[in-house]
């Protein structure tokens, strides 16, 4: 990709000469270096001596780079890993979350699977690195995925029983492969309902850039099978970045760096460092989520009985949910959602809600949260049992 022309940005604002320098800086021989080098360990999947390898090569790469980072151990019973995390601090502690998984599936060398998210990652915090963002960036290498998400499962819990403010994960899982101009010119991007701002975002970015990116967006719901699944299971918001082209060579000894397209690579990779770049300066005017009931623990009506180690929130009786609105414009109302319809309202703080329907299993509660302005809209799962007839008033 070589830009002849650049016409310089019309504006009064510095942000769009910011995404694109960061757009221009991508570079496509060190994001083949990177994918290189790990397909050149071998299979590397979680708990072998070469997957410990290539977490102390991508440490060494965050480190090098001035980051500040660590490890976070991880084990789940059957296996055990480290994830890599490094921060580029903020103005705010909110963090935008960009997360790859550098775990091999067991006998493939990986280089799409997910050595291609794994060389955005590292190309992302070598580039970001040199700016300042309002929000905290987190970059994020996990492990155990291709067991089922469990370096990123155990992790996300951290966070949410820290209190993390997450504003988005955006994660990049298979990004490298396409065979024909048509599928070098699509990128697909799955998100649920709260979370189609960000696919909104990355579409900005694309329509904004075209001449530099050249990608369209080819937007799904969402659906599970990778890290960003962790955020949605704790009610976080997240972008999953995946090739739209099926790389018939995952999985397999042949997920080699010649069936990785690096130009197809570089498009991708600008398009999701313009992407958190451009969340990160992102200031929210009405921001929402729910206090309570929180996920991972049992009650019994408004009494948290039990901590659970799964993401399920199980209630016996009422629900008794909080909202958690962060604000700089009035608050109109907070309407309370029971599997899609609205239930009730909320005008004034705390702004909570008894939900009192007679409903067993699996349901879904969401909060919108209306200002004068704006909207914003908070989701997540619960396991209820509760035959109680409905109660007094709320
Ligand atoms: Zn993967």
């Amino acid at each position: 990709m070589v830009a002849f022309f650049i016409f310089p940005a019309f504006t009064g604002f510095g942000e769009n000469n910011k995404i694109e320098e960061i757009i221009d800086a991508v570079d496509s021989s060190m994001l083949f270096n990177y994918v290189e080098t790990i397909q050149n360990f071998g299979t590397h999947p979680t708990g072998s001596e070469a997957c410990q390898e290539v977490a102390e090569y991508i440490y060494n790469e965050f480190s090098s780079i001035g980051l500040n980072t660590t490890y976070y151990e991880w084990s789940d019973g059957k296996y055990e890993g480290k994830n890599v995390v490094a921060v580029l601090k903020g103005e705010t502690n909110s963090s935008v979350i960009l997360t790859a998984h550098y775990d091999s599936y067991p006998g493939s060398p990986g280089a799409d699977d997910d050595g291609s998210g794994i060389a955005c990652l590292l190309m992302a915090a070598k580039i970001l690195s040199k700016y300042e963002f309002y929000h905290t960036i987190k970059f994020v290498a996990f492990s155990g995925e291709e067991q089922g998400s469990l370096g990123s499962s155990s992790y996300v819990r951290y966070l949410y029983d820290g209190g993390e403010d997450i504003i988005a994960n955006i994660n990049v899982d298979t990004v490298g492969h396409a065979t024909s101009k048509e599928t070098g010119n699509i990128i697909r991007s799955l998100t649920n309902e709260a979370s189609i701002w960000l696919s909104d975002v990355a579409e900005e970015i694309c329509n904004t850039y075209s001449d530099k990116i050249a990608l369209q967006l080819y937007r799904h719901a969402n659906f599970g099978g990778s890290d960003h699944q962790s955020f949605v299971n704790y009610g976080y918001e997240a972008i999953f970045f995946v090739e739209y082209e099926f790389n018939k060579n995952m999985h397999t000894p042949d997920d080699t760096i010649e069936h990785v397209n690096i130009s197809y690579l570089t498009k991708v990779c600008k398009l999701i460092v313009a992407t958190t770049a451009k969340i990160a300066d992102m200031h929210f005017s009405v921001r929402v989520r729910f206090a309570e009931p929180r996920l991972g623990s049992v009650y019994i009506n408004d009494r948290k009985i039990l901590s659970l180690k799964e993401h399920h929130a199980v209630i016996f009786g009422r629900v008794y949910a909080i909202a958690d609105v962060i604000s700089n414009e009035e608050i109109r109302r907070v309407e309370f959602y029971f599997d899609g319809e609205v239930d009730g309202f909320c005008n004034s703080k705390p702004y909570s809600y008894i939900y009192d329907n007679i409903a067993l299993f699996s349901h879904s509660i969401k909060v919108v949260a209306v200002s004068e302005n704006t909207s914003d809209m908070s989701k997540i799962d619960i396991i209820m049992f509760n035959l109680l007839p409905p109660g007094p008033p709320h």
